[in-house]
């Protein structure tokens, strides 16, 4: 039988390597950490990390990449391995790489994200082709606005004459998105091609600056200040939803998974997460889906509620991951997890 001690699991350590480092050594595999000069304090202090192979920067992986298949080293993507290195370059890893890799330009854009949600048939903010056809509370999101910046919120379109003119992203291209009056609810998912199903990992919310304190402030002085509104994220708060929302919640990403066999060959695997607002009426608006793991799960390093009901051991998404390779490897179905 293939022995997963034979294999390494290695990742970019930011964003959630902590939690994939960690649960890889909890499923028995040894581990790299590949972190950037002076950014290596983190992956020693706790512990995480068998080896540690620096680079100047992420954008340099390939330099190193020769190192990682001699140690048969199987990489985990995450969040900065797209930002850093394009989904155009993570399609050239010559390495064994979980998930599969065609799935992650259909997250990378928007028209052709649209198309795949609404394919799964989730429920999502309406568009406006064109501002005169405002109508009602629209959010007007830049391309590439790092951290949301720029965005702003329009009611009709005098407004969004208004507010475009002179605007220091106005030649960049947006989207008119139809503003939802809820709150953000995260879901991490993890489907595994293993055994076929899908779980439901946990919830959260971001912690966006200057978003969430915007509201610690009387309007007047909103006003009165010129504040901007910003989504740059700091953090994650974990959140446990109302129990009469889960059949619901599972119908969303089986939606979403069962709709990417559609668009590309093996479909969606792994971890992943719908990003939606829910309004009063308890409706879902999603507005995007990150096809792997997400930050939003780090708060739960020893489990959420969920996996605990599901599972009688702490269970992160990264220690999930890590079981589902060492499943797959033990069954010899290696080849089905990597993409
Ligand atoms: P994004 O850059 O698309 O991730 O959006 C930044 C933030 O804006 C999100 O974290 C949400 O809190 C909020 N947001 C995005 N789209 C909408 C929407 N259609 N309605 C309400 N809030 C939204």
């Amino acid at each position: 039988m293939a022995n997963p001690k034979d294999y390494k699991i290695a990742t970019l350590a930011s964003h959630t390597a902590l939690q994939i480092l960690k649960g890889a050594k909890e499923e028995g595999f040894e581990t790299i950490a590949i972190c950037q000069k002076g950014k290596r304090k983190p992956y020693e202090s706790y512990g995480v990390a068998d080896k540690i192979i620096e680079i100047e920067k992420f954008e340099d992986y390939f330099e190193i990449e020769q190192q990682l298949i001699d140690e048969k080293a199987i990489v985990i993507p995450h969040g900065s391995f797209v930002s850093y290195l394009g989904f155009e370059n993570v399609k050239k890893i010559k390495a064994m790489h979980y998930g599969n890799r065609n799935i992650i330009e259909w997250e990378s854009d928007r028209s052709m994200e649209r198309k795949w949600l609404l394919d799964a048939g989730l429920n999502m903010p309406k568009l406006f082709d064109k501002p005169e056809d405002i109508d009602r509370p629209v959010i007007i999101k830049f391309n590439g606005a790092g951290g949301g910046k720029g965005y702003f919120i329009a009611n009709n379109p005098e407004e969004f004459h208004k507010r475009m003119e002179g605007h220091p992203d106005a030649e960049r291209g947006y989207v008119i998105q139809e503003y939802i009056v809820g709150v953000p609810i995260y879901t991490h998912y993890f489907h595994s091609p293993v055994t076929g199903e899908l779980e439901i990992m946990s919830f959260d919310k971001r912690y966006e600056s200057n978003a969430d304190s915007v509201g610690r402030i009387a309007a007047k002085d909103q006003v009165d200040v010129g504040i901007q509104t910003t989504y740059t994220i700091t953090g994650n708060v974990p959140i446990v939803v109302r129990e009469s929302l889960l059949p619901k919640i599972f119908e969303m990403g089986e939606g979403a998974v069962e709709a990417s066999k559609k668009i590309v060959d093996g479909g969606l695997w792994g971890p992943f997460c719908l990003e939606a607002i829910v309004d009063p009426n308890l409706d879902f608006f999603v507005f995007e889906i990150s096809a792997r793991i997400v930050a939003g799960t780090n708060p739960f390093v020893h489990g959420s509620p969920y996996t605990w009901l599901r599972y009688d051991e702490p269970m992160s998404t990264g220690r999930r991951l890590a079981r589902d390779i060492k499943e797959a490897i033990e069954e010899d179905k290696l080849p089905e997890v990597l993409g």
